[in-house]
């Protein structure tokens, strides 16, 4: 793979290894971890940190996650391969490419232009291929619907109502819910209309915007 050599690789395991000492435990989810190249996603100015446990920009006053947090929401959905996921907030690509490592077939959805234009051609380019959409995703996308697993990369002031009808009986809608700080919440869809929700610790994301700034 295009610049990514024996020394990324060797960061890599070391970032992995440090997931496990925080409590990461599924081993596809480390796989994952230990194969994507992170230093690919970055400004090339960040290059050298990829591989420490930090949020960086990715432009359009957007991060990329840390890997402990992206980690921590993908081990929660209990992905199994070939299922069908939503993933709302592209960003970088990097938990896309997480996803699909792990077997998923992903939908992505963002609102920034720049950064929709931007990984839609990128992610190709190291193997990752996902369905990118340009649009809001507190509406989902109700033509692919239902979905196995829902996963959203942004703070959410609400749980979006449109995601959880999108969800199939069965899967599973992990999502950071606050303003300055993010509970992740799991939500469990029991039956139609029907759901279970679990309360994991907190997280700082980048805010999930509404509709009525939709084209900012
Ligand atoms: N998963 C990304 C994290 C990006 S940060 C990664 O691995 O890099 C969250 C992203 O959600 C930002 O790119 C932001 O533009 C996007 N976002 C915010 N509100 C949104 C909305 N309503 N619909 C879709 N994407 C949104």
């Amino acid at each position: 793979m295009l610049n990514d050599t024996y020394r990324h690789k060797g960061l890599r395991k070391q970032l992995a290894l440090l997931l496990k000492e925080k409590g990461i435990e599924s081993a596809e989810v480390i796989k994952a971890i230990e194969t994507v190249p992170r230093h690919l996603f970055l400004n090339s100015s960040f290059v050298e940190r990829a591989y420490q446990d930090i949020a960086f920009p990715i432009g359009a006053g957007q991060t990329i996650s840390r890997p402990h947090t992206v980690a921590f929401q993908t081990e929660l959905l209990k992905l199994k391969k070939g299922e069908k996921v939503l993933e709302i907030g592209t960003g970088s690509g990097y938990q896309t490419s997480i996803l699909i490592e792990m077997g998923a077939k992903v939908y992505t959805v963002e609102r920034q232009k720049e950064l929709y234009d931007k990984t839609k051609l990128f992610l190709p380019t190291i193997g990752y291929n996902a369905k990118f959409f340009y649009g809001d995703g507190y509406k989902g996308l109700p033509v692919f619907a239902p979905f196995d697993k829902i996963i959203i990369t942004a703070g959410a002031p609400i749980i979006p109502e449109a995601l959880l009808s999108q969800l199939r009986v069965g899967g599973r809608l992990i999502i950071p819910i606050g303003d300055k700080v993010q509970v992740m919440t799991l939500i469990e869809k029991i039956a139609d209309k029907k759901f279970e929700k679990t309360e994991y610790g907190e997280f700082k994301f980048v805010p999930l915007l509404e509709d009525k700034e939709w084209g900012g």
